[in-house]
């Protein structure tokens, strides 16, 4: 970092933050507060992918060309702080920051023309259907078979944990094309409208009572061959490729947003309670440390992403690290809000026991969604590949020296 360098930042993110509080009004920032699930509801998230497409921002990352900022890593990476900073709507962007990409890189003349447009807009709608039961982290033992027949391949088989496969028209899924050599050479990436016949949809609640997730199925689905992505059983190219847009991303800032939630919540409670929490030095002294883990957090992203602008490559070692602590920070701050909070955390149990209780609410009603967002949170070291594998990924990595760290830690 140089003068002339942090000067173009600090004017960028003015700009950035000047957007922001003209467009996230606080009843918008109120809204996307009380969304607990693990993506905004397409409502709200196509609304602000709508309102960041006027601007020209809907896709900082992909290429001029195809309607990208054309703005450095830096800029990126700053514009995706300020977004989770001000509680911008956390909206689904399997289209902006995995299919488009993937179709960018491997896609035909036409499914660019056609598709890349589409995504910017908000549009189409995707969903991701690579996980399967018995194939999460082995990825690579899917089962779901695509038999060629004419000019399409007829698919049959299911995908699990599909996030809004329910609002969903598109999908992108992997499938098995071949059954010979490795399990990785015999795939390939299809898509896929959510209407095409054969395919059914059954909702997965997850224990808040949040419906993300999905199980799909496939029943003798038609899908045209000119729907596949990259050449035949060349899937899992695709597949890595898409994965690594996948990591990465402002961690420290969505958890720091989660930590000033816990200390709102905290506040108004001792306010209603007349009690003192947040002047009680054990509570002050968890809240402090989990601060300083996210400062650090931050510092050192930006490390990274200096590297990055500067042309160094920070390799898939940062993108593993960064993710784990990244999760675990959010999940620590939301224990501690859940904490602020006490028993104001849990009103909907007590509506459950008290059917149809006309009881006024007895905290402050933002609470109503600390649970479920503390207990949806719990899935932020599961996807984009587990922590525990990620945690191998590291070992290996450093083990065989074969990726430096990409910036000195000293
Ligand atoms: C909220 C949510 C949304 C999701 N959305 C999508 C989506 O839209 N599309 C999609 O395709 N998938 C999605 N997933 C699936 C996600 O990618 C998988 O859950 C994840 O890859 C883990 O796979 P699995 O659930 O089969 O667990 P498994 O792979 O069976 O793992 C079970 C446990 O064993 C551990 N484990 C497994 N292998 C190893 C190993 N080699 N070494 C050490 N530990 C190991 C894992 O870390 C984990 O703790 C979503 C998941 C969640 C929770």
């Amino acid at each position: 970092m140089n003068k002339a360098t942090d000067d173009k930042y600090a004017s960028f993110r003015k700009d950035v933050q000047s957007f922001l509080r003209e467009k996230l009004t606080p009843e918008i920032q109120d809204r996307a507060r009380r969304q607990a699930g693990v993506a905004a509801e397409p409502k709200l998230g196509l609304w602000w992918q709508k309102t960041l497409h006027e601007k020209g921002w809907t896709a900082p990352a992909w290429p001029v060309e195809y309607g990208g900022t054309g703005w450095d890593a830096m800029e990126q990476y700053i514009f995706q702080e300020e977004c989770a900073l001000a509680g911008a709507p956390n909206h689904l962007l399997t289209g902006v920051q995995m299919c488009g990409p993937v179709i960018m890189q491997f896609g035909s003349p036409s499914q660019k023309e056609y598709f890349l447009p589409r995504i910017l807009s908000g549009e189409d709608y995707w969903c991701q259907g690579f996980s399967e039961p018995g194939s999460g982290s082995d990825l690579a033992s899917l089962k779901t078979k695509a038999v060629r027949d004419g000019d399409d391949y007829v698919v049959n088989g299911s995908k699990i944990w599909t996030t809004h496969a329910h609002y969903a028209n598109w999908i992108f899924l992997l499938v098995r094309t071949s059954t010979e050599g490795r399990p990785q050479a015999g795939i390939s990436l299809l898509l896929s409208p959510m209407n095409a016949p054969g395919i059914s949809v059954r909702p997965i609640l997850s224990m808040s009572g949040e419906h993300d997730v999905n199980e799909v199925f496939f029943d003798n689905v038609r899908i045209p061959v000119s729907n596949r992505v990259g050449e035949e059983n060349q899937g899992w190219t695709v597949a890595k490729y898409l994965l690594e847009f996948e990591r990465g991303g402002a961690y420290a800032a969505i958890a720091r947003n989660a930590l000033e939630e816990a200390r709102r919540s905290a506040l108004q409670r001792d306010e209603i309670d007349q009690r003192a929490l947040w002047d009680e030095p054990s509570f002050r002294r968890r809240f402090a440390d989990l601060e300083i883990q996210i400062t650090a957090q931050a510092w050192t992203e930006r490390r990274v992403i200096a590297g990055k602008t500067a042309g160094t490559s920070t390799g898939p070692l940062m993108a593993s690290v960064l993710k784990v602590r990244g999760s675990e920070l959010q999940q620590t701050a939301s224990e501690i809000a859940m904490h602020a909070l006490g028993e104001f955390a849990i009103p909907d149990q007590r509506d459950a026991l008290e059917p149809g209780s006309k009881l006024p609410p007895h905290g402050p009603d933002f609470a109503l969604r600390s649970t479920a967002r503390y207990m949806n949170s719990r899935a932020t070291s599961i996807v984009r590949g587990t922590n525990e594998i990620q945690r191998n990924l590291i070992a290996r990595l450093i083990i065989n020296q074969q990726a430096p760290l990409g910036f000195a830690l000293d």
